[in-house]
């Protein structure tokens, strides 16, 4: 028996999740923090993972986490914690959760890849419902096209990726309030955002809010959160692997977030660079570029596998989504140093 002949054919067919190699390069395509920690702090959390009884498993649930991050985040009273490793975790746990026999999961796109991924792994039909041709959301139609479908499952993220584009306000709670099944809002970009439903998820029984530290500059640990109802959480307790957050993970979490303020100061910065990016690549000539409320930019070109090659060229990496989005390229906001490098590499790349 081969591969082919054993493994489920809509497995066979996806592509792996595209990781490009970016050794050396000014690295602008996964939307990561570009500024290390302090110092001082690395040196103390050195110290802190050293300490680790990596012999030992982890403390399943991640209690004091879980508590931590519940006051860190204004997690509102009476809702609950589950932690994942990475949202990417999460979203797997709830769509396998809900995976009923015949059920079907909607979100607005283009969006984020792995929504549709997840589907196909646990045999729920994905229903993508396009945004409009400027990227905008069009509620009334989502919601029309709810009521037809009856969809167990929405994802929303919010902003959006990889347009950028945060939805508003007005029109997730039409979703929210049409919805037949569960929505969960992901905000992998809240801190750059300045809006949420974290406040909100009282209002609505049938709304969970996703969050992620890796935007926030902790990528490389690995570590989401879903909020909810306990009536949510207890069943996705269920599905989550015993040990997904590992004892290092935990213990660096642990003491990072007890320190936020730094990591939040980085994500101000990073605004401010939006704002001068944005208002640099609008100046590119040839380029569109679309509004964001992320950490990023989604940019049109008139070729984009040719300025994707020119910028790597110039040593610039960004991510290209093209043939998907038509010649759109997403470009993650840098340090003021990087998005100069990157603004000469487009204005160079576009103009060839
Ligand atoms: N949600 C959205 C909207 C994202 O863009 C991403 C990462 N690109 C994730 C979730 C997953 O993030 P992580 O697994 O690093 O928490």
């Amino acid at each position: 028996m081969t591969p082919k002949e054993l493994v489920r054919p809509e497995i066979l067919a996806l592509k792996a999740y595209h990781v490009a190699e970016a050794g050396g390069m000014v690295k602008l395509d996964a939307m990561e923090n570009p500024y290390s920690l302090p110092e001082p702090l690395r040196r103390e959390l050195a110290e802190v993972l050293a300490r680790v009884d990596i012999n030992r498993y982890p403390e399943p649930s991640g209690r004091k986490l879980r508590e931590l991050l519940t006051r860190k985040m204004n997690v509102p009273r009476g809702m609950e914690l589950l932690l994942g490793n990475g949202s990417d975790d999460l979203i797997q746990i709830v769509t396998l959760a809900l995976a009923r026999p015949g059920a079907s999961m909607m979100y607005p796109a283009p969006t984020f890849v792995m929504y549709g991924m997840d589907a196909t792994f646990s045999g729920m039909r994905a229903i993508p419902v396009p945004l409009r041709e400027d990227f905008s959301f069009d509620a009334d139609a989502f919601v029309a096209r709810m009521k037809a479908e009856r969809p167990a499952l929405v994802f929303i993220a919010y902003p959006n990726n990889p347009t950028g584009a945060l939805y508003p306000q007005a029109d997730v709670i039409k979703v929210l309030q049409a919805a037949p099944g569960l929505v969960v809002v992901d905000e992998a970009y809240h801190a750059f955002a300045g809006r949420s439903f974290m406040p909100r998820l009282g209002e609505f029984a049938n709304l969970v809010v996703l969050r992620t530290v890796s935007k926030l500059g902790l990528a490389g640990i690995r570590l989401g959160y879903l909020a909810g109802r306990p009536e949510w959480i207890s069943e996705f307790n269920k599905v989550r692997q015993a040990y997904n957050v590992n004892v290092l993970t935990q213990a660096a979490a642990l003491f990072l977030l007890e320190r936020l303020d730094v990591l939040e100061k980085q994500a101000a910065l990073i605004c401010d660079e939006r704002a001068k990016l944005g208002a640099a690549l609008a100046e590119v000539k040839g380029l569109a570029v679309f509004p964001s409320e992320a950490n990023f930019f989604l940019v049109r070109v008139p070729d984009a596998e040719r300025t994707f090659e020119a910028l790597k060229e110039r040593n610039v990496l960004v991510r290209n989504l093209h043939p998907g989005l038509r010649n759109c390229l997403r470009i993650t906001v840098g340090t003021a140093e990087e998005n100069r490098i990157l603004l000469t590499a487009l204005r160079e790349s576009v103009q060839q």
